[in-house]
């Protein structure tokens, strides 16, 4: 602990963001960085806690308490406030192999457990770890370090998300021959076609993926296995194989009207768009929302991500509708330290279209009751209704329809962003693998292993859909039981 008195002398702060307005006419990203000295400053506010909570990554009320790949925050952030930058930047990629992704996009679970967030603001944990690597890339420390020895062992890995390119990481470092395979035209998953880019610059994936290449590990790109390329010659060809094929079969809304032209998931908007982004030019899949009446279904992360882009596309109008309630300002009593704080947040594409159309656009407490066409089968309205939460004959609670309180909005174009259901089927029943009963691949935390001998699975495609931070705790994790199982033994973390 550099400064004993840091936390009581500074107070917390982070970079600001780039205006709302002004940020939504181009697709970079929106954070502006730190000046060092300030980063200093912020380190010094670490406690150095006897039991540093933020680091413990356990599971309070199903949700993340602490950070899920157990980073060193206390060691990295003694080190930033000493200018000891490159001592950092180690002691941070002994647990992460993307810190660049996570220091990003993370939401930070590390930081609601942070003791100094009992009764002040919490360390500026993320931001510290977004600056290590930045500076570490800046400064030409981070380059490709491939194995020296081979074992001569082959492993296919399907699925490029992170938790695909963290096994891949690992497996590579042990000296295994590493092969991704991928459906996209582009290595990434949801880092690259989920994430919109203003969250997340696409150069910064594809520069860890330039390195993994330089390290030695193989992509291969539009490449389905289960499709056009056969389960029988993966298991054949391959000494293990590690499933990180993500969970993206979307949760669809099956009210009167959902066949009218307009109405898309989540993921067809982000990715088109994306892939738009990229080409310079508007693709085959592209979803314009340019002067049109928006709503977006679904209050979480992808649908934030569906209005911060309907915002750049121009759109006239935007409503988000949310069957859940408000979230308090402040913790509730029945959400304490250290577990993840569930409060509201004016995440950046609700401030973005506050910022425009005057207020936060998400409706709380409110279903789709159907969707209106006009003569050509293109949406134009949505008819909702206001609920409220009852408990049911079992106890449960259930959304129950306020009598009265329905309403029509113009809507040009619906995204629907009500979570995911599981992994596709296509590769999981061609390969026979077991499943559980949400339909994951059945595999154990910690173990990874399925029921077909030299498989193993990370990721959502284990966990159902999460996040970045246990993607890359599964892909490690994989990593290590698939170094076991070849070897006889393993030295990975
Ligand atoms: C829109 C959106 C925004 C998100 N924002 C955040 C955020 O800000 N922060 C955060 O922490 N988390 C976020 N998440 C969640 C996070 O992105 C995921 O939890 C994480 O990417 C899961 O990683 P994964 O490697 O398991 O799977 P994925 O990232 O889903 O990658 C799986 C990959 O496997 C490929 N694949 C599937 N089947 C096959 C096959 N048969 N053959 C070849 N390839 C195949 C897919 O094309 C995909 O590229 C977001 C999710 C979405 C949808
Ligand atoms: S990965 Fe996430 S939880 Fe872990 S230190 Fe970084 S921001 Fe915190």
């Amino acid at each position: 602990m550099g400064k004993p008195t840091g936390f009581k002398e500074i107070k917390r702060e982070i970079p600001t963001d780039r205006a709302p307005l002004e940020r939504i006419k181009d697709w970079n990203e929106f954070h502006h960085h730190m000046p060092e000295a300030k980063l200093q400053e912020q380190g010094a506010r670490c406690m150095d806690c006897g039991i540093p909570f933020c680091h413990s990554g356990s599971l309070l009320a199903g949700m993340a308490s602490g950070c899920p790949i157990n980073n060193l925050i206390p060691e990295w952030n003694d080190l930033v406030y000493r200018g000891l930058w490159r001592e950092a930047l180690d002691r941070l990629h002994k647990t992460n192999n993307f810190p660049e992704f996570t220091g990003r996009v993370c939401p930070a679970p590390c930081e609601g457990s942070c003791v100094l967030g009992i009764n002040t603001p919490a360390v500026t944990i993320k931001n510290i770890e977004q600056s290590i690597i930045d500076k570490g890339f800046e400064e030409g420390w981070v380059v490709a370090e491939a194995p020296a020895v081979r074992t001569g062992k082959k492993v296919a890995v399907v699925g490029s998300g992170p938790a695909g390119l963290s096994a891949a990481a690992q497996l590579n470092k042990a000296g295994h021959l590493v092969t991704v395979f991928e459906r996209a035209d582009r290595i990434g998953g949801l880092l690259m076609y989920g994430i919109p880019n203003p969250k997340l610059d696409k150069k910064i994936v594809q520069r860890r993926v330039d390195l993994l290449t330089k390290e030695g590990v193989t992509f291969v790109v539009n490449t389905e296995v289960g499709k056009n390329y056969a389960t029988e010659k993966l298991l054949k060809e391959f000494d293990a194989v590690v499933l990180c094929g993500g969970a993206t079969k979307p949760r669809d809304l099956t009210i009167p009207g959902r066949e009218l032209k307009g109405i898309h998931f989540a993921m067809e908007f982000l990715q088109g768009n994306t892939q738009s982004v990229l080409n310079g030019k508007p693709t085959e899949n592209y979803i314009s929302a340019k002067d049109k009446h928006v709503i977006v279904i679904g209050g979480g992360d992808t649908g934030t991500d569906c209005v911060g882009t309907s915002m750049r596309h121009g759109c006239k109008s935007l409503i988000q509708l949310e069957i859940l309630p408000k979230p308090p300002e402040a913790r509730a009593s029945d959400n304490p330290w250290p577990q993840w704080p569930k409060v509201y947040k004016l995440d950046y594409g609700q401030e973005e279209a506050a910022a425009m159309f005057g207020a936060d656009p998400r409706k709380y407490l409110v279903t789709a009751k159907r969707f209106v066409g006009d003569e050509k089968g293109q949406v134009k309205a949505i008819e909702i209704v206001n609920i409220e939460w009852q408990k049911d004959a079992q106890g449960r609670f259930a959304p129950k329809e306020v009598a009265g309180s329905e309403k029509t909005l113009p809507a040009e174009r619906v995204f629907l962003a009500m979570g995911f259901l599981g992994p596709e089927d296509k590769m999981l029943k061609d390969l026979g693998v077991e499943r559980d009963e949400r339909s994951n691949v059945k595999a154990d935390h910690g173990k990874y292993t399925t029921s077909l001998k030299g498989v193993f699975a990370a990721g959502d495609m284990r966990r159902g859909q999460s996040l970045i931070v246990w993607a890359i705790n599964e892909g490690r994790g994989a990593a290590r039981a698939v170094d076991q199982y070849l070897m006889g033994y393993t030295d990975l973390p």
